[in-house]
């Protein structure tokens, strides 16, 4: 592919604590992503999937590597550039992490509100949208406590991508779910994606939802195993 990538990340290291506490969980990762692609990190249990996810999401300082994420350099990135590259960035994580006390159309639309420049009726307008998109028309006035795990999930994925944003990172966001629901989840969160040209990068245990990959990556004890293209 000749365009730039959008996650673009070179001998990445990472260790957790100090002295001899320290404990190294990312080894020389080295890894890009495309425009639109769909990505699949797999692997065991501690072997650093949501550690590089935190990283390139912007939520943790890089320690040693580079790691650019829409061409902004996040290894010594000021909080200003953190800010700005978040916002382009749409997070799901295992747990919904909605806001008991918002409607779902509220909890979709508090990920607008770091964007000031749309207006109140237009984030509203927007988050209604959206929840009709993931099907949950019905229920936009609903609190999340009268939902089910997957219909919270569903408006996790509205909240994620209801600001447009380039990049998409889900944290095992089918493991809460029955499998009927998960495949749900994944094939909306794939279409919307999709419509919006946007890139994902998806950990994930769950085996019956690896087909809807462009490449599958492997992590194993911090460093990744090359990767399956699946298509072309
Ligand atoms: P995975 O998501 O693949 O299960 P993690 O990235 O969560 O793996 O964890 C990788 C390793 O780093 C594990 O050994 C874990 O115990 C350790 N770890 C993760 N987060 C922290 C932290 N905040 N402080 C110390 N160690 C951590
Ligand atoms: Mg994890």
């Amino acid at each position: 592919m000749s365009t730039e990538p959008i996650v673009s990340v070179r001998d990445l290291n990472h260790a957790f604590g100090k002295g001899e506490l320290r404990k190294p969980v990312l080894y020389d990762v080295t890894l890009d992503i495309y425009p639109g692609e769909i990505v699949i990190l797999t692997g065991p249990s501690g072997s650093g999937k949501t550690t590089l996810l935190t990283l390139i999401g912007a939520l943790r300082s890089v320690q040693q590597g580079s790691l650019k994420v829409l061409t902004q350099e996040l290894n010594g990135a000021n909080k200003k550039q953190l800010v700005q590259v978040r916002s382009k960035i749409g997070f799901i994580f295992q747990a919904h992490n909605l806001l008991e006390c918002l409607t779902a159309r509220q909890n979709v639309g508090m990920s607008l509100r770091l964007h000031h420049h749309i207006p109140f009726e237009e984030r509203t307008t927007r988050s209604m949208a959206i929840l009709e998109a993931v099907g949950l028309g019905d229920r936009v006035n609903y609190y999340p406590d009268n939902l089910s795990g997957g219909q919270k999930q569903r408006v996790a994925i509205a909240r994620a991508l209801v600001s447009e944003p380039s990049l998409l990172l889900a944290d095992e966001p089918t493991a809460a779910l029955d499998s009927k629901s998960g495949r749900d989840v994944v094939e909306i969160m794939q279409q919307l994606a999709q419509e919006q040209g946007c890139a994902i990068l998806l950990v994930t245990h769950d085996n019956r939802i690896l087909d809807i990959a462009d490449r599958i990556l492997h992590m194993e004890d911090g460093r990744l195993a090359t990767d399956t293209a699946l298509h072309s």
